[in-house]
């Protein structure tokens, strides 16, 4: 059983050599992979699922659905910028949709995964939008907006959080590394993946006298960035 994770694809027509780098990656999916785990921001951005085509994404649907039908399961998670993704995306594509964070238990061995900005604790602007956004409050006035009206608002949103990045230190965007310890105690693992800062590395550490280790995805603006479970080893791989 070889299990994949990706994340942070931030696909999106304005940058056409990461489609294609998915398309390579999700088309040869079903011969080595048998589960696929998306751990958020597969999409720069999402309106809701029936924006899909107005956002130039109908051919990313219709990969996943292929690879789900040629045998390999697909979960998502949602990411910051894609947390719109629902059940009308998931019934398209056969994707299943998780929560965030879920544990998984390939061979009996614990693994936590997260998008991973909840993780970014220190980031206190980040925190507070993302707790208005997450609200149903939120989710039901903007999905009862028009079309329209939804993508003028994520453009500006999305130029927003591009110049807010660009003001905050980086180390705000970071994890929080006390955050990261809680969840895994919380959840009783040792093993943590998420993305969402673009920093791929395999991280190790103590915790509570146990050695713990923390897996970061990248993003895939210039070459992909995956990791594989095999034979009870994860391995990230570029
Ligand atoms: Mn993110």
């Amino acid at each position: 059983m070889t299990i994949a994770f990706i994340s942070d694809l931030h696909l999106t027509p304005d940058r056409p050599a990461s489609t294609e780098l998915f398309q390579k990656f999700i088309n040869g999916a079903h011969r080595a992979v048998s589960e696929l785990y998306i751990l958020g921001d597969l999409f720069e951005y999402w309106v809701g699922d029936d924006g899909a085509d107005a956002l130039g994404h109908q051919a990313v649907e219709t990969a996943l659905r292929k690879t789900v039908d040629q045998g390999t399961r697909v979960f998502f998670i949602h990411g910051n910028r894609d947390f719109l993704v629902g059940e009308q995306f998931a019934e398209r594509t056969g994707c299943t949709l998780l929560p965030d964070p879920v544990v998984i238990t390939p061979d009996g061995l614990r693994i936590l995964l997260t998008h991973g900005d909840a993780l970014c604790t220190d980031d206190l602007e980040h925190q507070a939008s993302r707790q208005r956004m997450l609200s149903g409050k939120w989710k039901l006035a903007f999905l009862g907006q028009t079309l329209e009206q939804r993508m003028a608002t994520a453009d500006a949103m999305r130029q927003e959080s591009e110049l807010g990045k660009q003001q905050k230190p980086m180390e705000i965007m970071d994890v929080n590394q006390n955050a990261v310890e809680a969840l895994m105690r919380e959840h009783e693992t040792r093993i943590l993946i998420h993305g969402h800062t673009h920093k791929p590395a395999a991280h190790e550490f103590q915790l509570d006298g146990e050695l713990a280790r923390r897996y970061v995805l990248g993003d895939w603006y210039e070459q992909k960035s995956a990791i594989f479970y095999e034979n009870g080893r994860l391995i990230l791989r570029r």
